[in-house]
């Protein structure tokens, strides 16, 4: 089958640390063509454009974009590569609202387009056997703890303070999307406090309870960007049969009754890139709004309470 020829927007962190290498070494994708707003180019790709117009341009035979920007931009940018008949990858979070990403979800499927939105923690194979546990079972409890230093892990990123940026939700969106992958039944949000520095607009940290199917207790999520040290990327499930789930390192570790059934290392974004290969060859989307929806559902119900100014 020929490789796809794909493009990326937005040369920053993650494509700088995970799409650019990861496209290289998957020989199923031809890294064709980047678009950088600071014209950044990027060593052995033929193109280099400042934007997704010019790359749709000057690559009238790109068959697919990753779009790696903020999400606030994500939209327009995607409506305009599905416009011009080409299949889209979206970093997560997808976009900076659900109208958008139903408007993106529509759009593809009435052109027979691919749309691909990826949540990176859902590639670990502790993450799988996690669900393939717990799908026979009845979840009695779950603690998901997403701490981390945001002056580690987002320097100099202003645009993560931005009203529409979601502020902590973006890496505890990846706690959530682990979440809703490995239960058995739906989350609902049943209470929400989110955190706001008073020099901010967007939460520092934020603490929710859930309800999963019947289960009202001792379901939580707690994230929060103040952590200084490791970062602590885990969850513990409980189940009515009595067995610990643990997931631990973002999913990479897996362990059931203290028992490590999974410690990998990390090939997320080598399993997006393979999956994104199946779905373009059998045209087929790949929508899932769920984590993005409790971020939604987080805001809509949620209590600001207002904190010690964050200055970088
Ligand atoms: P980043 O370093 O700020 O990079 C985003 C890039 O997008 C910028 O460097 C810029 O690249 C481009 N950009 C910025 N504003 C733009 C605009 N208004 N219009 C078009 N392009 C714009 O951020 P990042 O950490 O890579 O995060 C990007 C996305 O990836 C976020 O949604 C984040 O949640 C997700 N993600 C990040 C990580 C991580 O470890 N950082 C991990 C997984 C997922 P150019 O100057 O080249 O245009």
């Amino acid at each position: 089958m020929a490789r796809h020829k794909i493009g990326i927007v937005g040369i920053g962190k993650i494509s700088q640390d995970q799409h650019i290498p990861v496209i290289r070494k998957n020989r199923a994708f031809d890294l064709v063509a980047v678009a950088s707003t600071r014209g950044l180019t990027v060593e052995g790709v033929p193109h280099a454009f400042r934007n997704q117009t010019e790359m749709l341009e000057g690559v009238p035979d790109i068959d697919a974009i990753a779009i790696c920007t903020p999400p606030q931009v994500r939209h327009a940018i995607a409506r305009e590569i599905l416009a011009a008949g080409k299949h889209v990858l979206l970093e997560k979070p997808p976009a900076a609202t659900l109208s958008e990403l139903t408007d993106l979800a529509d759009y593809a499927r009435e052109r027979g387009l691919v749309l691909f939105t990826t949540w990176h923690s859902q590639y670990n194979e502790g993450v799988e056997k996690a669900r393939e546990y717990l799908a026979p079972r009845t979840v009695t409890s779950l603690d998901i703890q997403w701490k981390e230093d945001v002056r580690k892990w987002h320097p100099g990123q202003e645009w993560i303070w931005d009203a529409g940026s979601f502020g902590v939700f973006d890496p505890g969106i990846n706690g959530l999307s682990v979440a809703t992958r490995i239960m058995p039944s739906p989350l609902f949000i049943t209470k929400a406090e989110l955190f706001f520095p008073e020099n901010r607009d967007a939460p520092i940290a934020a603490n929710l309870d859930f309800r999963i199917g019947d289960v009202t207790t001792n379901c939580r999520a707690e994230f929060d960007w103040r952590e200084t040290g490791d970062e602590k990327w885990e969850m513990t499930v409980g189940t009515s049969d009595g067995s610990i789930l643990k997931l631990t390192r973002g999913g990479r570790m897996l362990t059931i009754d203290g028992e490590v059934v999974v410690d990998g290392a990390s090939e997320e974004y080598e399993g997006i890139y393979e999956r994104f290969d199946e779905l373009l060859n059998r045209r087929e989307a790949h929508v899932d709004e769920q984590p993005f929806r409790l971020v939604a559902d987080a805001f809509m119900s949620g209590r600001r309470i207002t904190v010690e100014p964050f200055t970088e």
